[in-house]
């Protein structure tokens, strides 16, 4: 029995992995760099330590520092969260060496499906379709060349070990790529250890769908049904809902059953993400599986009313899913809004300091994750995304209705944020209509709409 877990991350992730910990009767330890030292979620924690200076790779990615911690403090396992090192299998595996349960998959599942290219090929494997490209890594630029010319451009170079959004290029024609090859060879290099790249066809104007699956070690596997991402800027998600009517009842169900015959192929374990991408004529492609819980994933709890983060605690600790895709009820309809610490009008610049005043939206239906609280300062250094209002209600119409109301209750002084923005996107005609795709950001709406300002 898992008695106590130490929590490898910090903010909304460190503090929603705690909550479900407390409610569990486990305990927990809270690792925080320097400049966390007033994060949240070291004081919700049964025990928190100071992991290293700020510098990422000396604290949240400091592997050997962290299992040592976790052996000394009797931890008997670790929560990696999203980001840091949540898909690193270097941790996955000294974490199996040391008798430590890692809670997530194994080793040898993340190595299989965690790198882009060789998860592509795993999947190709399993009968199911992916976006056109190359067979696995590029091996030169002569080789990225032959696939281009053989699948059409516009393409994309993509680093294996990319993530976040960061680490593709669009590529339109035969020079493009010629100039473009070596630089993504080196980015990547330097920005996810690897300089492998491989190449998919560039879809026009695509929704992203995802599908949330879990697998355990009985052989059981599931889906908790889609989750929306196409609002994006960047390549990063924005806003994200659970599956509307976009997809007819009966695509939905071939989707999750691709996703569901992905983690029965690999036999994997814990929770996983499989990202679609679907262009106009509703064919859907795999593009990547994240081998972790997911920002998004309280909009699938709102809709299922299972907590994600108990489940793969449950999994983790030898148990079976305690229920079969039968019993799991989708009901309305979940909206959720990333909240960022950033000025839109200055090309989204993340805007660090302290919450000089905060009121936090409530209600029926109604959940904000956050790690902020008043007098709190944001530290400059890690990720803008200081929280998420999620809403649910019975149809799309009435949850749009419900997360207007909400962003009109946040208060947030003493920096700038997101919120105004936000409203404009939730009240564009493409997102009423359900009509927006990946692009719409960039390609429409911040070149028409005067945005907002905050503060
Ligand atoms: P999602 O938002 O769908 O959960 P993302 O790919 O946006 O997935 O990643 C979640 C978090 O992890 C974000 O904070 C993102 O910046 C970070 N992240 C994901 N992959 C990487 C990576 N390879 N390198 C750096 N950060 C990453
Ligand atoms: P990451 O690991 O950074 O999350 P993904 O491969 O999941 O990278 O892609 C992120 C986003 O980039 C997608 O949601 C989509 O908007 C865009 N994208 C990725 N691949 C393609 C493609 N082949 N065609 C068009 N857009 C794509
Ligand atoms: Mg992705």
């Amino acid at each position: 029995m898992i008695k106590k877990i130490l929590v490898a991350n910090r903010g909304d992730i460190a503090v929603r992995i705690i909550r479900t910990c407390k409610e569990l009767n486990i305990k927990t330890v809270a690792i925080y760099s320097k400049a966390d030292s007033e994060c949240l979620h070291r004081y919700l924690a049964d025990e928190s330590i100071c992991i290293g200076p700020n510098n990422i790779s000396k604290s949240y990615n400091n592997i050997d520092n962290i299992i040592y911690l976790a052996l000394k403090l009797e931890c008997d396992a670790i929560h990696p969260g999203f980001g840091f090192l949540s898909e690193n299998h270097e941790f996955a595996r000294k974490c199996e060496e040391n008798n430590i349960i890692f809670i997530g998959p194994s080793k040898k599942q993340m190595v299989l499906m965690s790198d882009k290219s060789r998860a592509r090929e795993t999947v190709i494997s399993l009968g199911i379709k992916v976006v056109p490209g190359s067979d696995g890594v590029l091996k030169n630029k002569e080789e990225a060349f032959e696939v281009a010319n053989k699948i059409g451009y516009p393409v994309i170079i993509k680093a294996s070990n990319g993530g976040g959004g960061k680490g593709m290029r669009i590529v339109y024609t035969q020079d493009e790529l010629f100039s473009n090859f070596d630089i993504a060879s080196s980015e990547s290099l330097a920005s996810f250890g690897s300089s492998d790249l491989y190449m998919e066809k560039f879809i026009e104007n695509p929704r992203h769908i995802e599908v949330q699956v879990f697998g355990d070690r009985f052989s059981n596997a599931i889906h908790l049904g889609g989750r929306d991402c196409s609002m994006q800027r960047k390549n990063q998600k924005v806003l994200e809902e659970s599956l509307s009517n976009y997809l007819s009842e009966e695509e939905k169900n071939n989707l999750y059953k691709s996703a569901v015959n992905i983690v029965k192929g690999t036999n994997y374990i814990g929770a996983g993400t499989i990202e679609f991408i679907v262009d106009k004529h509703k064919n859907f492609y795999f593009i990547e599986m994240n081998t972790r819980i997911q920002v998004e994933h309280p909009v699938t709890e709102m809709i299922t009313g299972i907590d994600l983060i108990k489940l793969q605690i449950l999994i983790a600790d030898n148990k079976p899913i305690p229920f079969t895709q039968k019993e799991i009820v989708f009901k309305g309809h979940a909206i959720e809004c990333r909240i960022n610490a950033e000025i839109p009008e200055e090309e989204f610049k993340p805007c660090p300091g302290e919450i000089t005043s905060l009121n936090i939206p409530g209600g029926f239906g109604t959940r904000f994750d956050t790690f902020v609280y008043c007098g709190y300062t944001i530290p400059p250094l890690y990720d803008s995304m200081i929280g998420k209002l999620i809403c649910w209600s019975e149809s799309r119409e009435e949850c749009i209705k419900k997360i207007n109301r909400a962003l009109d209750e946040i208060i947030i002084e003493g920096v700038r944020t997101n919120i105004d923005f936000q409203k404009s996107l939730i009240n564009s005609e493409a997102f009423l209509e359900d009509r927006h795709y990946t692009k719409f950001i960039e390609n429409e709406f911040l070149g028409n709409k005067q945005i907002a300002t905050t503060i």
